[in-house]
């Protein structure tokens, strides 16, 4: 393989003086989170690992031998303690007297809560009994890519053999479960030599004496494959390139319009979230011979199609003589023919007791000589697709190199897509939280409104994009964010919002992080106050510029966005109790307020035909964190009123109909109001957020 990071062999990071003083469970631990920390070992949340450690029994006092093995839904590379199920291994070899054969194999899921030890919650996986009844102490189970890239040749077990003559031995496909685990129990009882075995269209099992031992195997068998594939596939990847690749920058334009399309046909059932990836291991598939007979083979891996669907769609779209309006205009069909196409699959294949088919739409989207553009409910899990397919990439530029790739037959892979065990999994997820997959982008957004509206929005679930003019409070707002809830929601890009080619190229960048937008919140503001005759052109234009101008030129790229995504939109204003009530020596700011809520309501007007919402929310007298309500406004309000800075806040309260602050999340709570579907029937409308001032009732 020739990847760069095909190319470096594995480093062995074991470190004895680490692991000098450790546990067995916790050089288990140590084990694993080396292991999983390289993708190349195993993809993110496959493979396994477990020890078979003597412990003293809670009841008897007795020393018993118990089952550490990575519990159900877990990932090697990050797992904690807690993520190990510990299980009796009497209790599991009991299990064989009751074992009614392979037609009967998934209840034997059932049994495995009554084997646990110690009253350990974490619920043990499928694969458990692949760890239990291979007869030796330590045990790795991985899925390295160019192992893989063996196990989904078709002369794989030839290959096998080739490279590893006796030590490591090979079991045909059997999707994983109790038959497996006896499988691999009666392949070490004929072979007490071997050190490991590669399970056809799957991965590797190895193991050891000691965690350092098992750990040692594992980094060398798969680094044998990688050696073994960097002298023998040595021709160009996937059989030559025969389309150009585009240069970055036309990547990027070329994803950023391509993205909200194919998302606006894609997330009629839940709205979807976009992930683009335009690596170097993504760019030779999209730019092979091969890339069309190779996609139709679809993925191999069990855990690879799981996450990107059995195969992914191929773009129409030709780099050599780029024609973005023709590709535009061909998706509603392709996408229409990529779901009959699975609708026909699932109908080929279900079972009397399968589940009600899934989202038929395609995960994956391959561009020539662009990239890969993936789909799916939320960031992660599109990023996370993303990063299967280009293991599944790998696996097919190893095994077509040298030999043929072949993927899973289509009734194993539907089998394992539709199992019922699987299905239970998707039913205990949570119920999505009601913003889910839907993306956010808040202008001022590192400002005290503009965070609480980003806070409130992700709280739901939504991606929010933060755009403000201040590059240190923009940085420190991002990784408050991102902290709290995670990298995957959150993005800001630099904006200053009176600048057309940067409102455009702002949006654009929200466009490529996340594939799409459904909520726009025009918050970026200013406040200044001066007598009529004291305004000079120069303020009066500022307020206007930032105010009235900075709304129109950020709600027009999102209207040009949600009309071309066809999924509707919402643009929440943030404006201001001044748009309604005059107040003395503002004129400017006052005005340009004005022109802002008239401008959300026209823009109600033209956005309704296209499921396109537009609200106001009115603010007043917001303090507390905001950068408006610093320095010289706060001055110049409280000379206005002829009291101390310090006295303003009591002020404003006490003018307030109900005699209360208001506070950014205040504002922040009815923002997510109007952008959520629980006013799916509002447009056009204006809330006030002022704890009552008659003077803006609106009429
Ligand atoms: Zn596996």
């Amino acid at each position: 393989m020739l990847d760069k990071h095909q190319g470096a062999r594995l480093a062995n990071l074991w470190d004895d003086g680490k692991a000098a003083g450790m546990t067995e469970p916790e050089k288990l631990l140590y084990r694993s989170n080396l292991l999983g920390s390289d993708k190349r070992i195993t993809n993110y949340g496959g493979g396994n690992t477990s020890a078979k450690v003597m412990e003293k029994d809670p009841l008897t006092g007795e020393m018993v031998e118990v089952l550490w093995v990575k519990g159900s839904g877990g990932d090697v590379g990050t797992i904690k303690m807690d993520g190990f199920s510990t299980l009796y291994m009497d209790k599991l070899r009991a299990l064989k007297g009751i074992y009614r054969g392979v037609e009967f194999e998934d209840e034997m899921v059932g049994y495995l809560p009554h084997c646990t030890f110690n009253l350990n919650p974490r619920a043990a996986s499928i694969d458990t009994p692949l760890h239990a009844y291979v007869p030796k102490p330590h045990v790795d189970h991985m899925h390295p890519d160019a192992i893989i890239a063996i196990a989904a040749s078709k002369n794989s077990r030839e290959l096998t053999s080739k490279i590893f003559g006796d030590e490591i031995g090979w079991l045909p496909w059997k999707r994983p479960g109790y038959e497996l685990g006896l499988w691999l129990e009666k392949f070490c009882q004929e072979n007490p030599d071997a050190r490991g075995v590669v399970l056809e269209s799957h991965g590797l099992f190895t193991w050891g004496d000691t965690a350092k031992e098992a750990y040692e195997t594992t980094i060398e068998i798969i680094n044998r494959a990688i050696a073994w594939f960097e002298t023998e596939n040595t021709g160009p990847a996937f059989g030559g390139r025969s389309k150009p690749v585009l240069a970055a920058a036309d990547r990027a334009a070329i994803a950023k319009k391509l993205m909200p399309v194919i998302r606006g046909l894609v997330s009629a059932g839940e709205s979807k979230v976009g992930h683009f990836d335009d690596s170097q291991a993504v760019l030779d598939f999209v730019t092979s011979t091969s890339l069309e007979p190779l996609a139709a083979l679809g993925t191999s891996c069990p855990d690879h199609f799981l996450r990107t669907k059995i195969r992914p769609l191929v773009v129409d779209f030709d780099p050599a003589q780029p024609d973005v309006g023709n590709t535009l205009a061909g998706l509603p069909e392709a996408i229409a023919t990529y779901r009959a196409d699975y609708a026909a699959y699932y109908e080929r294949c279900k079972r009397a007791d399968s589940p009600a088919m899934r989202d038929p739409n395609a995960v994956v989207y391959l561009v020539p000589g662009v990239g890969m553009i993936t789909f799916a409910k939320d960031k992660a899990t599109a990023r996370i697709s993303a990063e299967f397919y280009v293991n599944a990439i790998n696996v097919m530029r190893g095994a077509s190199g040298v030999s043929t790739y072949v993927g899973l037959p289509e009734q194993e892979a539907f089998d394992i897509e539709y199992w019922l065990l699987e299905e239970a999994k998707l039913q205990r997820m949570p119920k999505p939280k009601s913003l889910a997959g839907r993306i956010a982008l808040v202008t001022g957004g590192a400002g005290g409104i503009g965070k609480a509206t980003a806070n409130r929005l992700m709280q739901e679930g939504a991606c929010v994009v933060l755009a403000d003019i201040d590059e240190t409070a923009l940085e420190a707002a991002q990784t408050e964010l991102s902290t709290q809830y995670g990298k995957d929601f959150v993005r800001s890009v630099n904006m200053n919002v009176t600048s057309e080619a940067a409102v455009e190229s702002g949006f654009g960048d929200a466009l490529l992080a996340f594939g799409g937008l459904d909520i726009l919140v025009s918050n970026a503001g200013l406040a200044t106050s001066a007598a009529v005759e004291d305004t000079t052109l120069a303020l009066w234009n500022k307020n206007m510029d930032i105010l009235a101008t900075g709304y129109f030129l950020v709600s027009r790229e999102a209207f040009r966005i949600f009309r071309n995504q066809k999924a509707g939109g919402n643009v929440v204003f943030v404006a201001s109790k001044n748009g309604l009530a005059a107040s003395p020596g503002a004129s400017a700011y006052c005005t340009a307020k004005a022109a802002e809520i008239h401008l959300a309501r026209c823009l109600a007007l033209e956005g309704a035909s296209a499921q396109i919402r537009v609200n106001v929310v009115n603010p007043d007298a917001v303090l507390r964190g905001s950068k408006i309500w610093t320095g010289e406004w706060k001055e110049q309000r409280a000379a206005a009123y002829k009291m101390d800075v310090d006295e303003l806040e009591a002020h404003y309260r006490e003018r307030s109909m109900l005699k209360l602050s208001v506070f950014p999340e205040d504002i922040a709570e009815a923002i997510y109001f109007l952008a959520s579907d629980m006013s799916a029937k509002s447009t056009g409308n204006i809330v006030n957020v002022d704890a009552g001032n008659a003077q803006s009732f609106t009429r």
